[in-house]
């Protein structure tokens, strides 16, 4: 696949509820498609969000717009799937497991039997669990199946940390990795604002970062989907932003560093499971994943949560 400006890039997206509807308007404001399909089990609310779309190009970018079906995904440069079940209020990720991995025992097969070559990006929670079950029913490159993994969280993160040094979230350099979910990890040893370690920055330029503020903002990083959830029912606008931003990565082909979550062999120790680590996003999709020097407990934390996803997939029956 070669995306120019002479290309026009076709996104279809599976499942159009509140994460799918939002994705699709966030892709709009940001210019990144021209041709725009939503594929749902309820057609008519498909039908409902493409009209609705349309209906704002006046004020965005051209985009050719129309709810449709699993042929339109033949043409497709990159699929997003969002189709399925929502977390309820103190419901965990891997509760929905079961329910979501049905979704896509019937969704991955319609979609890898008009393309092999778009790329597959999951967002349907579990996401790890998912883009793993993904990457083994589509049965293509695992480079080509990108989960949104913990895109969302190192916002999270990097939000919280700004608002604590009075930074903006895009000059704080932090990561969450591993899972979308209980068991993430932010490897604070490679934390850094203009180079220079958290700790170290807090001696220099004030506003130092102690254990209690690091396990406080760590543990409002791990809770804030079930924060909003709690308050407003789901979360939509943050996972759209990062999805768009992956989204740009690709079309772009621009070789960011994303925490995605996509198949990990061999790295940590790890093997036959997805999660997220920094990984280098181009036109290919996953074009390599980062290995990171961290520390032994934070290696210890990293492949806790390899062997919660694992065991998640082991129910699924796929491992
Ligand atoms: P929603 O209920 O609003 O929408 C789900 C959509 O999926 C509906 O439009 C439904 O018609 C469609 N759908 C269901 N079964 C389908 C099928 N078999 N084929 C095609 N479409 C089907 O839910 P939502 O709030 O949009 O959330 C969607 C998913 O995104 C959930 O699993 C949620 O947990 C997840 N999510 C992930 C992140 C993340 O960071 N990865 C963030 C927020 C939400």
């Amino acid at each position: 696949m070669v995306f120019s400006t002479q290309h026009l890039v076709r996104i279809a997206i599976v499942g159009a509820g509140r994460v799918g509807a939002t994705c699709a308007y966030a892709l709009l404001l940001h210019n990144l498609v021209s041709e725009l399909v939503l594929i749902s089990a309820h057609r008519e609310h498909a039908e409902g969000e493409a009209m609705d779309l349309g209906h704002g190009m006046f004020f965005e970018h051209p985009a050719r717009i129309w709810s449709g079906d699993y042929p339109d995904c033949s043409d497709a440069d990159i699929i997003i799937i969002a189709a399925g079940a929502a977390q309820r209020p103190g419901e965990s990720r891997m509760d929905l497991l079961k329910r979501n991995a049905a979704i896509f025992q019937e969704v991955v097969p319609q979609i890898v039997r008009y393309t092999r070559q778009a790329i597959l990006l999951v967002v349907t929670n579990p996401v790890d669990v998912l883009t793993y079950f993904t990457w083994k029913i589509a049965g293509i490159p695992s480079g080509q199946v990108i989960g949104s993994g913990t895109v969302l969280d190192t916002a999270r993160l990097r939000y919280m940390l700004g608002q604590y040094f009075h930074i903006e979230p895009r000059s704080v350099h932090a990561y969450v990795i591993g899972e979308h979910g209980d068991t993430q990890v932010v490897p604070w040893s490679l934390a850094n604002i203009a180079g220079t370690r958290l700790a170290e920055y807090g001696k220099l330029n004030g506003g130092s970062l102690n254990e209690r503020a690091r396990i406080e903002i760590a543990n409002n990083t791990r809770s804030a989907a079930d924060e909003v959830i709690r308050r407003k029912g789901a979360t939509y606008y943050a996972i759209a932003a990062g999805v768009s931003r992956v989204v740009e990565a690709i079309t772009h082909d621009e070789n960011s560093v994303l925490t995605v979550s996509s198949l990990v062999q061999g790295m940590y120790g790890l093997s036959n499971v997805s999660l997220s680590l920094p990984s280098i996003v181009n036109r290919t999709g996953i074009a390599e994943v980062l290995e990171l020097p961290l520390t032994p407990s934070e290696c210890d934390a990293l492949q806790h949560s390899a062997r919660t996803i694992s065991a998640a997939i082991k129910l699924l029956d796929m491992s």
